[in-house]
């Protein structure tokens, strides 16, 4: 599926595992391309569809360490490509299996070769990505923020509908307020690529405006209106 009229780059979405967690490549034809998560086997059509356009794949991104985001990242980086991730979830990336004794198959370890943080720009076929650590749903979750076109992967930070789990010990609720605050300063055209689900806009994600009152925010949380859920099933469990 091709999800932007862009004429610099295209961007591919997969989706892959219990969770039917997305794995999105973001390819420049001709020059270079990200794979943004790597959800169990999803990354290979990723690969597949970058090597089409020829444009190899410089960097898997991981844009938190939860276990059905990174499934098949060692095995990326076993072929050869390199990682990146924030520092703050170091510790997901060194066990992502960490309470999740029911899975039915093994996580390796995660080893990060680019660590992220706040304000760096990728150049990716000189496409500009501006990195955001917007903690919360994990402390190292991070966003990616495309200039000029609109385009912000969010995770699940941010999904269509709400924001992501916090039940996790990993989870900090008002970290989370935090950070859907200043996304939704985006601009309302912004076209949203989260971790579960379908793409969305910041203008259609109306429950936003709540987001400039922090209690309020809390509030809506606490009622139980942040979860989300895959469609017709999966396991019913957090993401
Ligand atoms: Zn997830
Ligand atoms: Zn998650």
């Amino acid at each position: 599926m091709l999800l932007t009229d862009s004429p610099r780059f295209e961007i591919k979405r997969f989706v892959g595992g219990p969770l039917l967690t997305t794995c999105y490549a973001l390819i420049v034809p001709g020059k270079e391309s990200i794979i943004i998560d790597a959800p169990r086997d999803a990354w290979k059509g990723a690969i597949a569809a970058a090597d089409e356009r020829n444009a190899p794949v410089q960097l898997a991104l991981a844009t938190h360490g939860h276990w059905d985001h990174v499934t098949d990242m060692a095995k990326m980086q076993a072929m050869g490509y390199r990682t990146a991730g924030h520092p703050a979830d170091s510790g997901l990336f060194a066990n992502p299996m960490a309470g999740r004794a029911g899975l039915p198959f093994v996580i390796e370890p995660v080893r990060i070769d680019q660590r992220l943080a706040d304000g760096d720009h990728l150049s990716i076929g000189g496409v500009d990505i501006l990195i955001l650590h917007t903690p919360g749903h994990t402390a190292g979750s991070v966003c990616l923020w495309i200039a000029g076109e609109e385009i912000l992967f969010t995770g699940d930070t941010l999904l269509k509908g709400g924001a992501g789990y916090l039940e996790r010990p990993e989870s900090d609720a008002l970290a989370l307020a935090t950070s859907i605050r200043r996304l939704a300063e985006f601009p309302s055209a912004t076209t949203l690529y989260p971790g579960h689900g379908a793409p969305t806009t910041i203008a259609e994600e109306t429950w936003l405006e709540d987001a400039q009152d922090p209690d309020t925010l809390v509030r809506y949380w606490k009622a139980g209106q942040r979860r989300w859920k895959p469609p017709g099933g999966g396991i019913n469990e957090e993401i």
